[in-house]
């Protein structure tokens, strides 16, 4: 069984010291080795899945000639080095990012459970940003344009210096349990039956346990007493790190306070286990957060 969550590992060497660096990009261009990984609007270039192969990421060398009209610091960040090779990030414009034979830009989303994990791990660091970038092409402070610095991984204010950094939203998902039962909700969005863990996002000024506490509360009133870590993934859509815990919470009929959840219940074991519940794809920590609790991952 593989112990880590989709998107989550160390598949790369990201050696942030390398995008100190003044000659960073001469550096990457200079090697034949760099390889490019190319977005579009928050989409990937992929090689979609053949029969028994898996969808494959498109690395693009020095010479390609979608790279070579993109070489420019606001266009690129160096992402580290993936099996070894200088790996670039390249933002595509839109307008100008043709797909060869066998390639096709794709969402991330659907592709968790299809990329090999070193290569999804790769492409959520990348998506991340990827969108934090093309979200913050101006000052938060007084509105003139950004231009990316430390090899793209920062962004300084072209008028006043304001420099900001990659942004992460820490949201919390919790499997809430009293020893028995497992509490799960539903959204009216989801498709019919379909039950899964309490999450939400963690607001300024709270510790992640006080936000595993507020949100059971709010979503279903149900009072939560021990809160254990259990593991985290990142969730580049567009920038969550989903932290996951389990929680024992005192049993009591949930009441949905927030308008959130369309339902909570409570569910035992044998009701998990038996299929009547359609539980969230394999993929999700929210599924990982259950299988985990009746026993069958750790
Ligand atoms: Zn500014």
């Amino acid at each position: 069984m593989n112990p880590q969550n989709p998107f989550a590992g160390t598949h790369l060497d990201r050696r942030a010291e390398a995008r100190l660096r003044d000659d960073w990009l001469e550096e990457a261009l200079a090697d034949p080795g760099t390889r490019f990984l190319a977005m579009r609007q928050g989409a990937a270039l992929v090689r979609p899945a053949t029969e028994g192969q898996l969808t494959r990421a498109v690395f693009l060398a020095n010479n390609d000639p979608r790279v070579a009209t993109h070489l420019v610091p606001e266009r690129l960040v160096l992402l580290g080095w993936f099996t070894g090779q200088r790996t670039l990030l390249v933002d595509l414009d839109p307008d100008n990012a043709s797909t060869g034979e066998g390639e096709a830009f794709s969402e991330l989303r659907p592709l968790a459970s299809e990329l090999s994990a070193p290569e999804a791990a790769l492409l959520a660091y990348a998506r991340a940003l990827h969108i934090w970038r093309a979200n913050h092409r101006h000052c938060g402070r007084c509105g003139a344009p950004t231009t990316a610095v430390r090899a793209g991984h920062a962004l300084v204010c072209t008028n006043c210096d304001f420099e900001s950094f990659p942004r992460i939203d820490p949201a919390i998902i919790v499997l809430v349990h009293d020893g028995e039962r497992a509490l799960l909700g539903r959204q009216s969005t989801w498709p019919p039956n379909r039950y899964s863990t309490i999450a939400g996002f963690v607001e300024p000024g709270e510790a992640l346990e006080d936000a595993v506490r507020r949100e059971v509360d709010e979503e279903t009133g149900i009072h939560v007493t021990s809160i254990d870590y259990h593991s985290s993934q990142p969730w580049p859509f567009p920038s969550s790190l989903m932290l996951g815990f389990q929680a024992h919470g005192d049993y009591a009929e949930p009441t949905l306070h927030d308008g959130e959840l369309e339902d909570a219940r409570w569910f035992t074991r044998a009701q998990l286990r038996d299929g009547s519940v359609l539980l969230p794809p394999a993929g999700a920590i929210s599924r990982r957060l259950i299988d985990s609790w009746l026993g069958a991952v750790a």
